[in-house]
């Protein structure tokens, strides 16, 4: 498996970078999905916000956060007080990894292993090269090995303001890490209430580090 290093062009213009990524084979992913779901969002966001993977609806449409767990993320944006259209959204990984359905035509979200996370790297560096957001708020489990390495765990920080190891980035973020939205939808009924105000406040939290006026 190369990685996405070689796919990745010199510029940091979003329109280069995501007409680049639909090329990339950097790793198996590409095979079987759709297409390649790169960011999307306002190119001078304050916040950047970092998911695992598309989905089976994102896959399909090309953009990221448009199907069930997207309608989760707008409402939690909502509730904080975040425009959707100010902000950037992206994910870990490119491209839907999934396995079909034994029965029937349904693709069922698998995991991107820790190899396809590494490959897929490069982009998700470029992306935050090329917006240089004021603070990233890291989606999810997978989101945060991303960025600050496999031994971290969301659990053990949430609530925390976080910093990138020096190197990774032109632009120094803080950074927030908080659940997955589509955490929300797999969860006990009873118990999304809570996890919903659990995300809201850590978006209210990334909020609060953004410096610059909207
Ligand atoms: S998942 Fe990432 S590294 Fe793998 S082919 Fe897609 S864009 Fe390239």
């Amino acid at each position: 498996m190369a990685g996405a290093e070689v796919f990745v062009p010199d510029s940091r213009d979003l329109e280069v970078l995501t007409t680049a990524a639909r090329g990339c084979r950097g790793c198996d992913l590409y095979r079987d999905a759709s297409q390649t779901v790169f960011g999307a969002g306002a190119r001078d966001a304050r916040m950047m916000l970092i998911g695992e993977q598309p989905g089976d609806r994102e896959d399909r449409a090309g953009a990221p956060f448009v199907g069930p767990a997207g309608r989760v993320l707008d409402d939690a944006l909502h509730a904080a007080g975040i425009e959707r259209d100010s902000v950037y959204l992206t994910n870990a990984v490119k491209h839907f990894k999934f396995t079909q359905a034994e029965r029937g035509k349904r693709r069922i979200h698998k995991t991107p292993s820790r190899t396809e996370v590494v490959a897929c790297r490069p982009w998700l560096v470029a992306e935050l090269d090329a917006v240089e957001p004021e603070v990233v708020v890291l989606l999810g489990a997978t989101a945060a090995k991303s960025v600050l390495g496999n031994d971290f765990r969301v659990t053990q920080h949430r609530g925390e303001v976080l910093h990138l190891p020096s190197g990774v980035t032109t632009g120094e973020p803080e950074l927030v890490a908080t659940v997955h939205p589509s955490s929300l939808l797999r969860g006990p009924k009873e118990d999304r209430d809570i996890a919903f105000d659990g995300l809201v406040d850590d978006l209210r939290l990334a909020a609060s580090l953004c410096h610059t006026p909207a």
